[in-house]
């Protein structure tokens, strides 16, 4: 291995590191942090990390954003701040496979899967951490009524219009890296707008939901009030990570059909 290969995988490992002391990622989500940096690293090279890195960076610093009210709605969610490994790979995993696509084949079809997907993933993480904290309650898709702040499958101005500067900066970055053209720079931000979308509605109707069988909340954790909560609706396997990962792997699967067909 070269000098500069060894500085930048030991650049990658710090910054897991440090995400990890600041609690920004949990022990498992660090690794697996460190091992999509390495990936997309092996693909795209720099480029590819700073496209990660804008991900990561603007994703972590606005999970902190308001993090103290963001805790009190955390009866609703299944986990907290600290991302594991499966949220890491729920929203790099695709961009990941990507990278690891483009070293064994290169392809330009690589740059579309990894800025669609992390246009989607950056997407549906400001639209959640800059959603919940609008002062109306959001809209289900599912029932079009106002659900709690923090539901799974709704939608607020404000997380909407998150969602689509999220997208937009991924696809100006990615625009600026690589040679995309203004064509493909429109296409990748839709496909992140898409892919939010996508989270929204499999999140309304497919993902799981439990309920407590001691306050009766409504919750997406698997045990609350420190016993097992009753499955009410969706597929029980799928939670917030697979939704996740599915909205944004379906993002770059319709990129990667439109750049077969254009
Ligand atoms: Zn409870």
């Amino acid at each position: 291995m070269e000098i500069d290969q060894v500085f930048i995988i030991g650049f990658i490992a710090v910054v897991a590191s440090v995400s990890a002391y600041f609690q920004l990622l949990k022990p498992s989500g660090a690794i697996a942090a460190f091992l999509t940096g390495v990936f997309i690293w092996a693909g795209f090279g720099i480029k590819g990390l700073i496209l990660l890195g804008v991900f990561f960076l603007t994703s972590s610093l606005l999970s902190k954003y308001k993090s103290h009210r963001k805790q009190q709605l955390s009866e609703l969610h299944q986990k907290g701040a600290a991302r594991d490994w499966a949220q890491v790979a729920a929203n790099g995993g695709t961009a990941a496979l990507a990278g690891i696509g483009n070293f064994l084949l290169p392809d330009p079809i690589w740059t579309i899967v990894l800025a669609s997907s992390l246009a989607s993933a950056n997407g549906d993480t400001w639209a959640s951490e800059l959603g919940v904290l609008s002062k109306v309650q959001p809209l289900s898709v599912k029932s079009f009524k106002r659900v709690p702040t923090g539901t799974s499958g709704a939608i607020s101005a404000v997380g909407t219009a998150a969602a689509a500067v999220g997208s937009l900066l991924i696809a100006l970055t990615a625009a600026s890296l690589f040679p995309l053209g203004p064509g493909w720079t429109g296409i990748i931000f839709l496909l992140g707008v898409v892919g939010t979308m996508i989270d929204t509605f499999l999140g309304a109707y497919l993902q799981a939901e439990f309920a407590c069988v001691t306050c009766n909340r409504l919750t997406e954790k698997t045990i609350h009030c420190s016993l097992p909560t009753r499955h009410v609706s969706g597929i029980v396997k799928l939670d917030n990570d697979a939704v996740n990962f599915l909205s944004c792997f379906t993002a770059a699967l319709a990129g990667i059909v439109l750049y077969i067909i254009f």
